[in-house]
């Protein structure tokens, strides 16, 4: 396992309280690269969907996970070299992800790769549920971000359509799953700034945390 690697941002929250946007934005600004765990677990569960593999068997989904070639990054999702970007989206994948996630192996894999992937880079910006507690517990910058769930809903609606309410309470199943799974649940991590960005814009929260970061620095002396 590659050891510590500095210079790592870790973005943990509920679905659809800002981390892409956000990630993305403090990405550019710090001159970092950006890696969205989730698109990885939902790569991996839309390949085992389009094979027709039984979701809840757990030792082919992990021998899967091992062996499928992902590419996550700004040119959009790659599954063993064809463009998943749309496909990992769709309503389908979004309801059977966190079946996939709460998979210890399918997590130990993408744990690795994401490990592996920061140590390549010297660090990034690192968008997920567990990256702040179990992936990276030594980030530089451990941020916790939510939202009140109508928000977080709202803001889906904005980004691809649907009706409120069904959107509203079909995030709320996945947070409750993603965070009463045993294996590296959504958790606030130790050591993360809790950023609440209902009735706040992406300004604002950017403005906010590199406020922040600055104050931080200050106090390192
Ligand atoms: O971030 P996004 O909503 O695309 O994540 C999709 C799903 O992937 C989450 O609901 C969760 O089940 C899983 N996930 C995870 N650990 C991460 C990132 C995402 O379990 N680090």
């Amino acid at each position: 396992m590659p050891g510590p690697v500095s210079n790592v941002v870790a973005i943990d929250g509920p679905a659809g309280a800002g981390k892409s946007t956000i990630g993305k934005a403090l990405a550019a600004k710090l001159g970092l690269e950006y890696l969205d765990t989730g698109a990885m677990y939902r790569a991996v569960t839309f390949c085992a969907m389009q094979r027709g593999l039984n979701l809840a068997d757990t030792a082919l989904i992990g021998e899967l996970a091992r062996s499928v070639t992902l590419e996550v990054g700004a040119r959009g999702v790659f599954v063993d070299g064809l463009d998943a970007t749309a496909a990992i989206r769709t309503p389908e994948v979004t309801a059977a992800v966190s079946q996939v996630a709460a998979n210890s192996e399918v997590r130990a894999e993408m744990r690795e790769r994401q490990r592996a992937w920061a140590a390549t880079r010297g660090g990034g910006v690192i968008e997920g549920r567990d990256i702040g507690s179990v992936v990276f517990p030594d980030a530089e910058l451990k941020l916790y971000l939510t939202a009140s769930p109508r928000t977080r809903a709202e803001r889906r609606v904005a980004e691809a359509g649907g009706d409120v309410d069904e959107i509203e309470r079909s995030i709320a199943a996945r947070d409750h799953h993603d965070s009463s799974r045993s294996d590296s649940p959504l958790v606030m991590p130790d050591g993360s700034i809790v950023v609440d960005t209902t009735g706040m814009g992406i300004a604002a929260v950017l403005a906010y945390i590199e406020g922040l970061m600055t104050s931080e620095r200050a106090e390192q002396g």
